[in-house]
């Protein structure tokens, strides 16, 4: 691989794309009704966690995603957080995660008192593989008393938890039978894919809750924020409870049943949220265009451009690419940034982290392969894309 050559192209492609100012990673978009309806929030003086528009935003996710019911949350680690908690996560239990995501996942997790164990991604979706999780069920778990037991540790496994990475689905099809089969409970991190379906289905309503970011990064943004959806009406109550600091109803008296968070979405930032739903559609249509845009850069120049699976609708929330290894990485990596056009290498993996470090792992190997060559490259729709 000539890597000059392919960190000029993409510097080349970013301008034309973006023009010549420096180009971040990803920029959120405010082309549509957010002043009006942040205005009418502070002139209603509901700009807390009551509110009319939390109830909307709530309502509009609900209908896109198809999820029967959603809470939305002050942001989307805490919506992991107490989603896990809904799914009976208890301390001193194990979730099953994947190692290559944002740390986010994996700090919910410790919230609960439980430790992730980490499962390898598959190399085309890099969401969690559903073969490394059979193979890992198979070999290391028993059934104890109606509980699933980690033979190694002894622990009970108590969730699992695949992200849909940058926005492309992972087999979540294949991942919610093997959780069905093993009864395990299913809570999808689809933090970053809004607007990216499986065989249709939106991610995060595969399985029994899933949750989403509206990170100013993401692909709509309210600021800070996030939601939990579920087609379980009990789940949904106790989601809305618990983040609610456990307040139960009444007039003027304070009562709380349980250790409660103060998690809810506030009003100001549903109104963003608002605003933003409207102009989704018109984000995903201009993302895919974006998207395109690269794929034709990279096919050209023989560099592996990721490609969500062709039984899916992804959203483009992030564009990546495979570089042939570590040093070529860096290489592409110094030399776009040096040039103001922002790119990015894949996390570390947590598995590596000081404090995840012990945390039991599959061998993790397309991960570790991946880890050290994806990259990824300006995503945001253009200023002069969209209301064109
Ligand atoms: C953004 C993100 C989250 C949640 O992030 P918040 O910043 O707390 O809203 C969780 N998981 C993944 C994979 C993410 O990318």
């Amino acid at each position: 691989m000539n890597i000059k050559n392919i960190a000029d192209g993409t510097i080349s492609l970013a301008k034309k794309i973006y023009g010549d100012e420096f180009i971040p990673l990803h920029r959120p978009i405010f082309e549509g009704a957010e002043t009006i309806f942040l205005n009418e929030c502070i002139d209603s003086n509901f700009v807390s966690s009551v509110g009319k528009r939390v109830i909307e935003f709530e309502d509009n996710i609900s209908k896109y995603t198809g999820a029967k019911y959603s809470v939305a949350t002050v942001n989307g680690t805490c919506a992991l957080h107490v989603a896990l908690e809904i799914a009976g996560v208890k301390p001193n239990e194990e979730v099953i995660t994947q190692s290559l995501t944002f740390i986010a996942t994996c700090n919910a997790i410790k919230y609960t008192g439980s430790s992730p164990v980490f499962i390898d991604v598959d190399k085309d979706t890099l969401g969690m593989s559903p073969k490394s999780l059979s193979k890992f069920l198979e070999k290391n778990t028993i059934k104890k008393n109606g509980f699933l037991i980690n033979k190694k540790t002894n622990k009970r496994i108590s969730a699992c938890v695949p992200m849909h990475t940058f926005g492309n689905p992972c087999r979540i099809e294949e991942i919610a039978k093997i959780c069905s089969d093993w009864e395990i409970p299913l809570i999808e991190d689809a933090a970053e894919s809004l607007g990216s379906f499986y065989n249709n289905k939106h991610t995060g309503t595969f399985g029994d809750l899933g949750t989403f970011s509206f990170n100013g990064n993401k692909i709509i943004t309210t600021g800070g924020g996030g939601m939990i959806v579920t087609n379980n009406l009990d789940f949904a109550k106790k989601a809305k409870h618990i983040t609610t600091t456990a307040k139960v109803p009444h007039p003027y008296e304070f009562n709380h049943d349980q250790i409660g968070y103060n998690y809810r979405m506030p009003n100001l930032n549903a109104a963003l949220g608002c605003a933003q739903m409207e102009k989704l559609e018109e984000m995903l249509f201009c993302k895919k265009n974006v998207a395109q845009n690269w794929r034709e850069l990279y096919n050209r120049l023989d560099v592996e451009f990721l490609e969500p699976l062709e039984n899916t609708s992804a959203n483009y929330w992030l564009n990546g690419i495979v570089l042939g290894s570590k040093k070529e990485r860096d290489k592409f990596l110094k030399y776009t940034n040096d040039k103001g056009v922002m790119t990015r290498p894949i996390w570390k993996l947590m598995s590596n982290l000081e404090m995840f470090k012990d945390c039991q792992n599959d061998g993790l190997n397309n991960s570790v392969w991946l880890e050290e060559r994806v990259v990824n490259i300006p995503s945001s729709v253009p200023d002069n894309m969209i209301g064109n």
